[in-house]
């Protein structure tokens, strides 16, 4: 049965991946009845976007939320429940992501920490502080998710490169973290999930990569839909394809 999510969070809504999660939903036939596009700076000009998409769209409501920012992600996760009420949220995707420049002799401690505050300790704040709401989804509904955007480059067996030592290091930590998520969430019917978006046309992927943010996330949004238990603590790609560790 495909999962049906009612209630969405995306952290880094406001461009690349982020923002195209939110127009393909937004437009989507049914469209969920929550999407929570979160941002670091509501009022920013990169924001201008979503806060269009936003206007047109009831359901879309825009929280701020900055990931390397633990305080912030807790408020957020009040502005979500009030809006919710009663409802849990069914699905999360921790999609904000940055990288840093990666060669060994160049990489500094200061990137290092900043680039794993955001991409390992952000994710994890969330899943903390919508523990509560994403366990009554699953409770409730019998299935909930979490989606942990990652990378090729977290990836031991496929990274056949040197480099990315901020960036490709925090994305295996994010891996690891899936991990111990997929166990500690399950008895609550929750599921989590790590997800390579493929190399994509972001900021991020620059304007070489191969696939289109429409491409990427049109595959995502079917893989999402196609989850169900069995994929608990697996390493997905866009196509579905499960990734090695
Ligand atoms: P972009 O650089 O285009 O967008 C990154 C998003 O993350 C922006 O919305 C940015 O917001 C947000 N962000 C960064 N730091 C924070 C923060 N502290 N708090 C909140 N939001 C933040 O990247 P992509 O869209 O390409 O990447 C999205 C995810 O996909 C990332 O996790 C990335 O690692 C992953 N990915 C991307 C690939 C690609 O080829 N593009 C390949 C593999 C993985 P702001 O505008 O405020 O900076």
């Amino acid at each position: 049965m495909a999962f049906q999510f009612k209630s969405v969070l995306i952290t880094g809504a406001n461009r690349g991946l982020g923002l195209e999660f939110v127009k393909q939903l937004a437009k989507a036939s049914p469209s969920p009845k929550y999407i929570f596009a979160t941002c670091r700076s509501p009022e920013g000009d990169t924001v201008k976007n979503l806060r269009e998409l936003a206007a047109s769209h009831s359901n879309v409501t825009i929280i701020k939320l900055d990931a390397s920012d633990k305080q912030s992600i807790e408020n957020s996760a009040a502005a979500v429940k009030e809006k919710l009420g009663d409802e849990g949220l069914d699905l999360i995707i921790n999609n904000a992501g940055i990288g840093a420049p990666g060669k060994l002799l160049q990489v500094t401690n200061e990137d290092m920490i900043r680039v794993y505050q955001t991409n390992v300790i952000g994710p994890l704040n969330v899943v903390q502080a919508y523990h509560s709401l994403i366990t009554k989804a699953g409770k409730k509904k019998g299935f909930a998710a979490v989606i942990n955007m990652s990378s090729w480059l977290g990836s031991c067996e496929q990274t056949s490169t040197g480099g990315f030592y901020p960036y490709g290091v925090s994305k295996g930590a994010m891996n690891r973290m899936t991990r111990a998520l997929s166990y500690d969430l399950i008895g609550d019917n929750v599921i989590a999930v790590s997800m390579n978006p493929g190399w994509v046309k972001t900021d991020l992927g620059s304007q070489n990569a191969t696939l289109t943010t429409e491409e990427s996330i049109k595959k995502m949004l079917k893989v999402i839909r196609s989850l169900d238990k069995n994929k608990n603590g697996t390493f997905c790609d866009y196509n579905g394809q499960i990734v090695p560790w």
